[in-house]
């Protein structure tokens, strides 16, 4: 062992000798880099870019950079002068962009030094940005909806959303939550799920500029619970259940919440089935194919009566439902429908069923089934806006 602790600073030394003459330069010099990038959707056309002002001793100017993925070249957008004191300000920056269409980049800033003779420029370490932002309505409220093994969807719904949270930001998706505790206070009510403050949340999407609501939940399965054409429903049906808002619907099978739709089922699919829990999404799982959940668009299935809920069929494969009330253009879930009306696509998620044991236990057991849910949705999300996505599924 002494040999080895002896042996590496001479090799270090030897070593240093051939790269001296580049490095020297930079002996002894701090380092100054910009580590972090915020940002916050403006409007569709502007991405205001923030960062802190902590380095300023050492920093002379501020360069805000663009990537452009096609060029495969940063641009400096911004040089922002310091003003030699930290603590005092935080620097901004509004990116305007040329259309109002969903947009990704990759921002950083990087630094010009106050003084050379002391400090060395790293690169800033970079971050996505969009103009799009999400509004995540975690479902219900906190002890709301039991499952077994103490599970509660109001309590599952703000796990899920919070990691989604975390997840959205990295792929640079701004985010607007329902509620970030297990309370909810909309509509001048606190904890009340009734259609007032329901419509409440679906308020805030628009009020928030938010391009889509998502509104999170898992499903209740109780024999007849879904009328007529669920009577034989069995208490073990497991099945992710995406229904999408007319204002989604009306936008096409090609538009971005409908595409995160359909992508988010085939996903919590393949998850649910990775992480044991028992699913009967369709029959594609049991011939082995892939776990795709849907082959067809939100357009397939409209219902115009509002007592059945085909999806819960236990031989029907997986899709995405528009579900209407009387009228076609309106909704049969108030959350979405005032979505609608708000002029916000939207989905609900029923990731999967509180009545299903197996599923209470998992998600009680372990903290993936909240993760990899959230990273189902947070990558479909990102897929429908044509974004690059980091996450991955397991
Ligand atoms: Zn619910």
């Amino acid at each position: 062992m002494l040999k080895k602790f002896i042996a590496l600073p001479l090799a270090a030394l030897l070593l240093a000798g051939s790269v001296i003459s580049a490095s020297a330069d930079n002996i002894g010099k701090t380092s100054v880099q910009i580590k972090t990038v915020n940002f916050t959707k403006v409007s569709s056309k502007k991405i205001k870019l923030k960062w802190s002002d902590g380095k300023d001793p050492m920093v002379k100017t501020y360069l805000l950079q663009r990537y452009n993925a096609s060029s495969k070249k940063w641009t400096t957008i911004a040089k922002i002068n310091s003003d030699g004191k930290k603590g005092n300000n935080t620097y901004s920056y509004t990116d305007v962009l040329s259309s109002s269409a969903p947009q990704q980049y990759k921002y950083r800033v990087n630094v010009k030094v106050s003084n050379s003779d002391m400090y060395k420029a790293v690169n800033g370490v970079s971050a996505y940005a969009s103009n799009i932002k999400v509004c995540i309505d975690p479902g219900h409220f906190a002890g709301k909806n039991g499952g077994t093994y103490g599970y509660f969807e109001g309590d599952a719904t703000l796990k899920i959303a919070l990691e989604m949270r975390d997840l959205l930001k990295k792929e640079g998706i701004g985010t607007y939550l329902t509620r970030t505790d297990g309370n909810i206070t909309v509509g001048g009510q606190t904890n009340v799920d009734d259609g007032n403050q329901l419509g409440a949340r679906a308020k805030t999407a628009k009020a928030n500029k938010c391009d889509m609501f998502l509104s999170v939940h898992t499903n209740a399965n109780n024999a007849n619970a879904n009328g007529r054409d669920t009577v034989n429903q069995p208490n073990n049906l497991n099945k992710t259940v995406i229904f999408v808002n007319y204002a989604a619907y009306s936008r096409g099978a090609n538009s971005p919440v409908v595409i995160a739709a359909n992508k988010a089922g085939g996903y919590l699919t393949s998850v649910n089935k990775q992480l044991g829990i028992p699913t009967n999404a369709w029959q594609g799982l049991k011939s082995g194919k892939p776990y795709t959940y849907c082959t067809t668009v939100a357009n397939e299935t409209v219902e115009t009566d509002a007592f059945i809920a085909y999806n819960d069929k236990v031989k029907q494969k997986g899709r995405v439902i528009f579900r209407s009330l009387n009228t076609r253009s309106s909704d049969y879930y108030a959350v979405l429908r005032t979505a609608t009306v708000e002029g916000v696509p939207g989905m609900l998620i029923e990731h999967s069923y509180h009545t299903v044991p197996a599923f209470c236990k998992k998600f009680m057991s372990t903290k993936y089934v909240a993760k990899y849910y959230a990273l189902a949705d947070a990558k479909a999300i990102g897929q429908g806006y044509g974004f690059k996505t980091l996450s991955k599924l397991p």
